[in-house]
């Protein structure tokens, strides 16, 4: 069993939760501008790590609101969610960096 914790609501099961996707993975703002190979890219080009990832999720079962998680994809060890639009932990920002 998984135990991701929310920013809102704390450690909760992981059945509470959807996954949404690599985080940081922004929508162009103007779309029109974007060529198809700009658009393949932001839809199909995902990281995929091996290590820690930084996630999107959201508490479908409580509070509804997105976050993100930093998650290792080998261990499923999670050493931080923090909200949408700030930094990553700082263990996470070193790791993604190098990689
Ligand atoms: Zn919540």
């Amino acid at each position: 069993m998984l135990l991701i914790p929310c920013p809102w609501c704390g450690l909760r099961d992981e059945v509470e939760f959807k996954y949404g996707g690599e985080a940081h993975n922004n929508r162009p703002l103007v779309p029109d501008v974007h060529d198809d190979t700009a658009w393949a890219a932001y839809l199909f080009m995902k990281k995929n790590p091996k290590g820690l990832h930084l996630e999107r999720w959201v508490h479908a079962a409580g509070c509804r609101r997105w976050f993100n998680v930093a998650r290792d994809t080998v261990s499923n060890r999670i050493d931080g969610s923090y909200k949408i639009g700030e930094k990553p932990p700082a263990i996470a920002a070193e790791t993604e960096e190098s990689a």
